[in-house]
């Protein structure tokens, strides 16, 4: 083992960068500290632009052949990556939840299987990804996704793994290398994917793995002449500063950020469906993009609701997310916490009432929290807490409902928790989300386009979205004419 291996839970995770099928290490280390008990896990590389170019350099040497090799072996060797993370389910568990702090259980059982299914999915869906041709005058117009180049997929803490597989699964479908660089705070798991792309059989320099701070290895990354498409997932502050950087070269960019969305009940709602959705928004202890964390909930059923929500989130089990009963674990870091409890208190101080929670709790747990009058246009209700906080309005009319879940800047998704289909009809062809639940919350399919409106995003990925991101979209016309006659 290498000096620049460590052990996470009985799981070696090497520290250094991968590139162009090495392992590299940087002068400087940064700690990866882990949020269950705030204990140091290791010193992992610290990137720097130099890094940030050895990588973009090894995608570029890597591309042609990568994108010459023939769709079915790329799909094999995804099938292959995916084996490889199946075998590797309780490793990757155990390690990305020592360290961001997420339920061991919930990536036992849900997000690691996905994180193979990403590869298994956009492997299958590049094989049969095709467009119908079509006629002009007589002229065949034919639809082919070419592989665009170098790809630089920056990911965000909160699900570390899954977001980062969610994007390098179709770029490499699509025939692009990859520079994927995980947030400071979550580096492990991606080391490990660099691991497992190798053991299956991809070749070096197609998935490069670098480490370390946004502010440092990000802008030369981002703002790379060689880099053809940027994926990015995280905040609005930081969506905006690698917009600029890559304007400079007009690098095509996707953009999924942060939201607010809404979760509508209405009266007429199963109302034990809408308290079970509405308890789900403490999952990940409130550290999900999708989260509906706005309830507006119609009057007449509002103190009934409320009273329901208090019982069954009085029920949740907060504690180490490696226990099989918990139900919230700690949130990422002192930062965030802190972040989390100036929202929490700056609303209170503004007249909000927290029905529920309200302050932190020993370690770095924040007590599942519900606030109740709060103002539309205040802080709480329009910004982004990434936290367990949940705030409560309520609403008289279905049009009042509609103004409310739209008065943000936001628009990543909305859950709706009515029994009339048609009000569910009407109300969600007016709203403002990427993606509308009814009477369901977090159904996902890869083929789906997912991704924001408004501050909640630029673009859509899944299924041919995602090819037609990562790819240049090509139009072939043919005439029927100008043959050499070979008869
Ligand atoms: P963040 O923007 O702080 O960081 C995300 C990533 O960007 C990290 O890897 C970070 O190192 C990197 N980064 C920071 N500065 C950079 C720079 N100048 N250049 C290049 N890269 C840079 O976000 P976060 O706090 O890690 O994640 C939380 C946010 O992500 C929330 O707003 C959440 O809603 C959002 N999110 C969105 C989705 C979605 O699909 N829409 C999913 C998960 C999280």
């Amino acid at each position: 083992m290498s000096e620049h291996t460590i052990t996470v839970a009985g799981v070696a995770v090497d520290t250094r960068h991968w590139i162009g099928g090495e392992r590299v290490a940087s002068a400087q280390t940064f700690p990866d500290v882990s949020p269950i008990d705030g204990s140091t896990i290791g010193g992992i590389s610290r990137g720097t632009a130099m890094e940030a170019a050895a990588a973009v350099a090894a995608a570029k040497a890597a591309f042609p052949a990568w994108a010459a090799t023939s769709r079915a072996e790329r799909a094999r060797i995804l099938h292959a990556i995916a084996d490889g993370v199946e075998k590797r389910i309780e490793e990757l568990s155990i390690v990305e939840t020592t360290d961001n702090g997420a339920l061991l259980r919930s990536h036992r059982r849900g997000v690691m299987p996905r994180v193979a299914h990403n590869f298994r999915f956009f492997a299958d869906w590049l094989l049969k990804l095709e467009h119908e041709d079509f006629e002009t005058r007589g002229h065949t117009n034919h639809v082919s996704w070419d592989p665009a180049g170098p790809s630089v997929l920056i990911t965000p803490w909160n699900a570390p793994l899954m977001l980062a597989t969610w994007k390098v699964a179709p770029a490499l479908a699509a025939g692009n290398t990859v520079i994927l660089k995980p947030a400071e705070w979550t580096p492990l798991t991606a080391s490990l994917l660099a691991d497992i792309a190798a053991e299956a059989g991809l070749p070096a320099g197609v998935l490069n793995v670098v480490q370390g701070y946004g502010s440092e290895i990000g802008d030369a990354l981002t703002s790379h002449p060689d880099v053809r498409r940027i994926s990015f997932t995280g905040s609005v502050p930081t969506a905006k500063r690698i917009a600029e950087s890559a304007a400079a070269n007009l690098t095509p960019l996707s953009l999924e950020l942060g939201g607010k969305s809404p979760l509508l009940v209405f009266a007429d709602a199963d109302l034990d469906l809408a308290v079970d959705l509405a308890v789900e928004q403490y999952d990940n202890a409130g550290q999900v993009c999708l989260a509906a964390t706005r309830f507006l909930v119609e009057e007449s059923v509002a103190e009934e609701f409320t009273r329901r929500f208090v019982e069954k989130a009085g029920q949740l089990t907060q504690g180490d997310p490696r226990g099989e009963a918990t139900d919230i674990g700690p949130n990422i870091h002192p930062l965030q916490l802190e972040k989390i409890d100036g929202f929490v208190q700056r609303a209170v101080a503004a007249g909000a009432r927290a029905v529920i929670g309200g302050h932190r709790k020993d370690g770095q747990y924040y007590a599942p929290t519900l606030l109740t009058a709060v103002a539309q246009d205040s802080e709480i209700v329009q910004e982004e807490v990434f936290g367990p906080v949940l705030t409560l309005q309520t609403f008289a009319t279905e049009d009042e409902a509609v103004r409310l879940a739209n008065d943000t800047r936001f628009g990543l998704a909305a859950t709706l928790a009515t029994g009339d289909p048609e009000r569910a009809e009407r109300v969600t062809a007016q709203l403002v989300a990427g993606t509308v639940w009814t009477n369901c919350f977090f159904v996902r399919d890869l083929q789906a386009p997912f991704g924001g409106s408004r501050h909640s995003g630029v673009g859509r990925e899944g299924g041919t979205w995602s090819f037609d991101f990562y790819c240049d979209l090509k139009n072939t016309v043919t005439s029927p004419n100008g043959w050499n006659n070979h008869g």
